[in-house]
């Protein structure tokens, strides 16, 4: 059942709505600002009364599984129509390109990309266990889909020395483990990052990036998990929202009522709140119950509320489905905004169990900046890591100019 929007929320986007529209349309003077986006929610749009207000408000509408059933099935509507994924482009080859992979301890790395759309790539890298016999098992492992929030754009943030080791800590834990670029970030530079289409486009290479992961031989598509920190916190909360292929989620430092990360990849399109509905991060981190769900927060951040706050609101969404114990929240009081070894050491346990891995020894060594589990892992060199260099340029037919993508986007 739709919910009311705030009013004065409400009147606050469509004014700014019309005016950016007006400035749109008053483009007399050439060097015009670009029309401001109503859409973004920013650090004041609410206070974190009004955003608990507005959890309270939410579970007002609903009393039983039923109910919130429908609610979800409505929230799932608008998330996908606000990014513009309504109907979803068509699955178009994914022609994916695996480099040869690099073999390290007890797991292997490959630089990989595969088109989300024609022409448009997705790039990241596979990181494998090592086959115990020298030959891999058919659907014989997990996999995990890990994305990404924000840094330096051209230098991309997939080779971060941490994520280079939780991805190769759940490969050697037995997960086939996929990371991908954001949009305009590292090697993904085909469109740029800051755009009104962000936040849909990277919810689509998402969806894209589960279909590649289930095409692979070796992947059991029935376990398939995800985890991101900030952004990419984002990204897992709405993509485990809308495609129940992700059995599994972690969104780490994210899930805040009132604050979504204030970039237009996070709040840039109408998937919070539009004329007939309104949402927010809590309630859409609810949208993957009663699939297991470890919400990771800190008390340096937006996070900082999350056990008397966004976690009850979860929880009780799980509890209507039967599932309670499906939900957990590890907090951190002392920690603040990243994707540290103590946070990367919560996520791991979470997802080994919940996708049927054994679980890590308790005597196993950590390096000195490093989470258990993650002792001997090879930190490679950013240009090591990347899908296209000037030996391996982008194929001739990737679209050439951002309009080609958009264009590419809105086919239907
Ligand atoms: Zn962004």
């Amino acid at each position: 059942m739709p919910v009311r929007p705030t009013p004065s929320i409400t009147r606050r986007l469509y004014r700014a709505a019309i005016t950016g529209l007006a400035a749109a349309l008053a483009m007399n003077a050439p060097a015009a600002e670009p029309a401001p986006n109503p859409w973004l929610v920013s650090r004041d749009t609410y206070t974190e009364a009004q955003a608990a207000e507005n959890l309270q408000r939410f579970a007002a509408t609903y009393a039983d599984a039923a109910g919130w059933t429908a609610r979800a099935d409505s929230l799932r509507r608008h998330i996908l129509a606000g990014a513009q994924l309504e109907p979803l482009p068509p699955r178009t080859p994914l022609r994916p390109i695996e480099r040869p992979a690099r073999t390290h301890d007890g797991y292997s790395v490959a630089n990989v990309a595969f088109e989300s759309l024609p022409g448009f790539f997705v790039t990241g890298n596979l990181y494998r266990p090592a086959p115990a016999s020298g030959v891999s098992t058919p659907r014989a492992h997990p996999a995990i889909l890990v994305t990404h929030g924000h840094g330096d754009p051209a230098a991309g943030v997939r080779p971060a020395p941490g994520y280079q080791r939780l991805c190769a800590s759940l490969a050697r834990a037995g997960a086939v483990v996929l990371m991908i670029d954001m949009v305009g970030y590292g090697e993904a530079q085909q469109f740029p990052h800051k755009s009104d289409i962000a936040l849909g486009l990277q919810l689509w290479n998402g969806l894209r990036a589960l279909d590649y992961l289930e095409s692979l031989p070796d992947v059991d598509a029935s376990r398939l998990g995800m985890t991101g920190q900030s952004g990419g916190g984002t990204q897992t909360i709405l993509l485990a929202a809308v495609d129940p292929r992700v059995r599994v989620s972690v969104p780490v430092t994210m899930v805040s009522a009132h604050f979504y990360g204030g970039c237009a990849c996070e709040s840039g399109m109408p998937v919070h709140r539009g004329p007939d509905f309104e949402t927010n991060n809590a309630e859409i981190a609810a949208l993957a119950a009663p699939r297991p769900q470890l919400l990771v927060s800190v008390g340096g951040d937006w996070t900082k509320n999350t056990p008397a706050v966004e976690f009850p609101y979860v929880q009780r969404v799980y509890t209507l489905l039967g599932a309670p114990q499906a939900v957990a929240n590890v907090h951190l009081p002392d920690e603040r905004h990243d994707y540290g070894p103590s946070k990367r050491r919560a996520a791991v346990a979470f997802l080994r169990r919940e996708l049927g891995l054994p679980p890590l020894a308790d005597e196993a060594p950590a390096p000195a900046d490093g989470a258990p589990g993650e002792a001997g892992i090879t930190i490679e060199s950013r240009e090591t890591l990347m899908v296209f260099d000037p030996a391996h340029p982008l194929p001739g037919h990737a679209l050439a100019t951002p309009e080609a993508v958009r264009a590419a986007f809105a086919r239907r």
